[in-house]
């Protein structure tokens, strides 16, 4: 799993768990077909940046919290990369 996979999996992850709606719901709310977004889900780095503006929408989030920050590079990793928050 490469790092936009972990970051950006583990960040949407982290927002559909604290929002409490279901992941087909997102996916209506957002205009994803519930099939695409799990594919997406299976390899988060094939989310586009339009997908994750409409699923930050969705969730009542900023898009910029479903990116990976600068201190997500390879072999690095922010809190919610190492499963810290
Ligand atoms: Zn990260």
């Amino acid at each position: 799993m490469d790092w936009m996979d972990r970051c950006v999996g583990n960040r949407v992850g982290r927002a559909l768990a604290e929002s409490g709606i279901g992941t087909g719901e997102v996916a209506r709310k957002a205009g994803i077909r519930a099939a695409v977004f799990a594919d997406r889900m299976i390899a988060p780095a094939t989310f586009t940046v339009d997908e994750l503006v409409l699923i930050a929408v969705a969730l009542d989030r900023n898009p910029v919290d479903l990116l990976p920050d600068a201190r997500c590079l390879p072999d690095a990793g922010c809190d919610v990369c190492l499963g810290r928050s």
